[in-house]
């Protein structure tokens, strides 16, 4: 990925201990701290990040069971397989008695959150929404984030009051330029307006960025982990950029993998008590991802409960992971177990609240 030598910080490298143990980072160090290359300096980075994961988090890592329940999308954005403009996909819905049968599953497996994720499509309607977010709170003791990118605020209060709690909708990049560059129909400013709405009828809010994105610097990164902050998101997520071969950034390099931990790292050290996952983009990048991420600062992991018949069509980029969940929540255990850290055993709400 280019960096923009105009934004390389001119911080002295014998200061990085100094910088990684204060309490307020300016952007400049954050810049710095993004741009360290020496496997030394990287590995105090990480270091400190997880020392601040396990202060502000604990060893508890929460699983969140997700349902891509239809890759129908209104939008057009320039790096994702959903595009509408993507004509060859084969596209999806799910009923709404298999979402709800789909959560119970997610309950059945001992796991306390249920992700609610589609593209922009409004086939769902409010009342759609509405009557899965009662069933799934009636059936199951769990907690519901939905992730159904820009909808009404009306339908946010709606949701809002029958049971949903969370709200995922990230703002992919704070450079209002490269937003508009990348998503022709919608604006920075909107994404915006709609989060901090979220935030105001007390939904736990999530935002975060891809990383790794044609003409994204440095300091463009360092922007959006300081927009999380300003936003004051609950849950912030860091992912690297995955081409999908389907869209216009078919030919662009996957994000590189040490940006995307740095990334993950100084975003944990500036952001403190978020949750922050470990991405599937990230096992997708490298197939150690999810364990990487969880040493370098995160504290969640959303395995995919979509059923099988759905699951491949979901193709957000090219060779998304795809698993038995069952069988995969198993082998996280054993991951999570091996690191010294445990499952989290409640909701795992908001570090907020
Ligand atoms: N429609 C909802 C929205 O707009 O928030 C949620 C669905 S959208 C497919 C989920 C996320 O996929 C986006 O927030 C974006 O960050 C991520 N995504 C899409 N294409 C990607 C790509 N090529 N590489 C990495 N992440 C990608």
């Amino acid at each position: 990925m280019k960096t923009d030598l105009n934004t390389k910080s001119h911080i002295e490298k014998t200061n990085l201990n100094y910088i990684l143990n204060k309490d307020e980072l300016s952007k400049d160090e954050m810049i710095f701290l993004l741009s360290l290359s020496d496997d030394k300096d990287i590995k105090a980075l990480f270091n400190r990040a997880d020392e601040i994961r396990k202060q502000f988090c604990g060893d508890e890592i929460h699983l969140r069971g997700i349902i891509e329940f239809s890759n129908y999308c209104e939008q057009d954005c320039v790096y994702c397989g959903l595009r509408k403009s993507n004509l060859t996909l084969d596209r999806y819905r799910i009923s709404i008695d298999e979402i709800i049968n789909t959560a119970r599953k997610i309950y059945s497996a001992g796991i306390k959150t249920v992700v609610l994720q589609s593209g922009e499509d409004f086939h769902y309607t409010k009342d759609d929404i509405t009557k899965i977010i009662r069933a799934i709170k009636e059936n199951c003791d769990v907690a519901i984030t939905l992730s159904l990118g820009e909808r009404s605020f009306d339908e946010y209060d709606e949701w809002k009051i029958a049971g949903a709690d969370r709200y995922l909708l990230k703002h992919e990049t704070a450079n209002p330029k490269l937003y508009s560059a990348l998503h022709s129909k919608q604006k920075l400013e909107e994404r915006i307006t709609h989060l901090r709405y979220l935030k105001s009828i007390g939904f736990q809010a999530g935002s975060g960025n891809i990383i790794g994105l044609p003409k994204q610097t440095i300091e463009d990164i360092a922007d959006d982990i300081l927009l999380c902050k300003e936003l004051d998101c609950d849950m912030c997520s860091f992912s690297p950029f995955i081409p999908s071969p389907e869209t216009p950034f078919k030919d662009v390099p996957a994000a590189d993998l040490s940006l995307t931990l740095k990334t993950m790292a100084v975003a944990r050290i500036v952001l403190k008590n978020v949750h922050i996952p470990a991405t599937t983009a990230l096992s997708t990048l490298t197939p150690e991802g999810r364990k990487l991420g969880l040493q370098v600062g995160a504290n969640v992991i959303m395995p995919n409960f979509t059923p099988d018949e759905y699951k491949d069509k979901y193709r957000i980029y090219a060779n998304k992971k795809t698993y038995d969940p069952i069988i995969y929540v198993q082998e996280l255990k054993q991951m999570i177990y091996s690191l010294g850290r445990k499952i989290g055993e409640d909701k795992g709400h908001s570090l907020k609240i």
